[in-house]
């Protein structure tokens, strides 16, 4: 049986925390795309971490993690990941990843680079990790897959050739200093020696553990409005966020995919540039910003501070549903509870129209809130771990956002830790 876990807004709902949690009864975890650009931060008995490309069921014992097929493997930081699990005496873990996974070259680094320099100002707040030049090598067809560093000629002849594509660009376009063919080669070998011991053919080891009855987790990296084709087109990612990508970038059949959970997080963050409709300015937002996540709303790999807003109801609707989400996990609950009202956004207004449906990019640009305020509950709800105990001016919010989401909420997160959740009935 699997189980997705996907983020239904724009990442950071805390997907890191339900999948650490959900993965006590899992076999495997496997991320299935995204790379090392975005992290997810984790508590548990071994302390805190930042994970950016393990999956986060690394720290049981009992599973397996993946590293699929549609994951743009960055190797020396899988190691050097690896390493700080080890450091912190997180030990003998399963690791697999995928001969079919693509590498991230140095030089994707470096265009990622110089293209945020080359466009200044019109950047795309990229996280500078190679993950958009990675994508576009990899359906450009001139991509490295993990198993062709096991063929050290056939190696050789393409990276020569690569070498010289890129050379012209880095010449003519970016006059930048050139790359060398053999030192490009020498760091293909030194990175088949990293990998190796973890190679496999994760696709077949998945397909017969599931024949065999065994539990599997798919975790997404960022959320729904990150997706190249439904997200807030360009300021997205560059691999598909949507559970049902999981199925080809993990190598399974897509009708294995049987639950769905989608995090939403009871108020909005966005990091990076795009379009952003509740988004709130000014103290109000500083205040969130400092209350929120476990320790202020700054990005796990960049630092950068989240952009804030109100709980979008639109996007998170249509975030749940081209998720395909057949249940949600509201996070990061407990933050709002210094607050006397809480916005949600319920419609945009786009040129004097009441919409409900999220729109394309062109006219999401043109789009202003409509709130409709709900009582704060002005206390802490960390601690509590049954429904009923929630204050009812709590309970209110759940409700109404449930409602507005049309999928039922069965988990609500009021802490960063792994035992802070609280189940409902469906
Ligand atoms: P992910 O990428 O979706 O895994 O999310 P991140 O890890 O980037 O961001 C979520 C942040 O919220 C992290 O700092 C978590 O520790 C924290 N967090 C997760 N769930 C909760 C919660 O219910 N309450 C609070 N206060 N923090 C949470």
């Amino acid at each position: 049986m699997v189980k997705a876990i996907v983020g239904a807004n724009w990442g950071d709902e805390g997907k890191g925390k339900i999948t650490d949690m959900l993965a006590e009864q899992a076999d495997f975890v496997v991320r299935f795309q995204g790379g090392s650009n975005a992290g997810h931060t984790i508590i548990n008995q071994y302390g805190k971490f930042a994970l950016h490309l393990l999956p986060s069921g690394v720290f049981y014992n009992h599973t397996t993690s993946i590293i699929g097929n549609g994951v743009a493997l960055n190797i020396p930081y899988l190691i050097k990941e690896l390493q700080s699990l080890t450091d912190r005496n997180v030990l003998d873990r399963k690791i697999l990843v995928s001969d079919r996974a693509q590498i991230v070259m140095p030089y994707h680094i470096l265009f990622d680079q110089y293209e945020e320099e080359r466009l200044g100002g019109r950047s795309f707040g990229s996280t500078k990790s190679g993950i958009a030049p990675f994508y576009s090598d990899k359906y450009a067809k001139i991509g490295f897959q993990v198993s062709e560093l096991f063929d050290k000629e056939a190696l050789l002849d393409k990276v020569e050739h690569i070498c010289e594509m890129k050379n012209i660009l880095l010449e003519h376009m970016y006059h930048k200093p050139l790359l060398n063919s053999k030192e490009l080669y020498e760091t293909l070998l030194s990175y088949r020696d990293m990998v190796e011991p973890y190679v496999a053919d994760t696709s077949l080891i998945l397909q017969n553990a599931l024949k065999e009855g065994k539990n599997v987790l798919l975790e997404g990296q960022l959320g729904t409005l990150k997706d190249p084709d439904f997200g807030i087109y360009p300021m997205v990612t560059s691999s598909s966020t949507l559970a049902a990508y999981g199925a080809i970038g993990a190598g399974i059949p897509p009708y294995e995919v049987k639950d769905i959970i989608a995090v939403v997080k009871a108020y909005s963050s966005a990091v990076g540039a795009g379009e952003f409709v509740s988004e709130i300015f000014g103290e109000e937002a500083d205040e969130l910003r400092r209350r929120g996540g476990d320790e202020g709303e700054f990005g796990v790999t960049t630092g950068r501070p989240r952009r804030m807003g109100w709980f979008d109801a639109v996007a998170s609707r249509y975030g749940c549903r081209m998720q395909g989400a057949t249940q949600v996990a509201l996070t990061v609950l407990d933050v709002l509870g210094y607050l006397d009202e809480l916005p949600v956004c319920v419609g945009y207004e786009i040129d004097g129209k009441v919409i409900k449906e999220f729109p394309t990019t062109s006219l999401l640009s043109k789009a202003k809130p409509i709130y409709e305020i709900l009582p704060g509950w002005k206390c802490e709800i960390r601690g509590i771990s049954e429904y009923d105990k929630l204050p009812e001016k709590c309970r209110n919010y759940i409700e109404f956002i449930e409602k507005q989401l049309e999928v039922p909420i069965t988990m609500i997160s009021n802490g960063p830790k792994r035992h802070e959740i609280i189940h409902r009935q469906r």
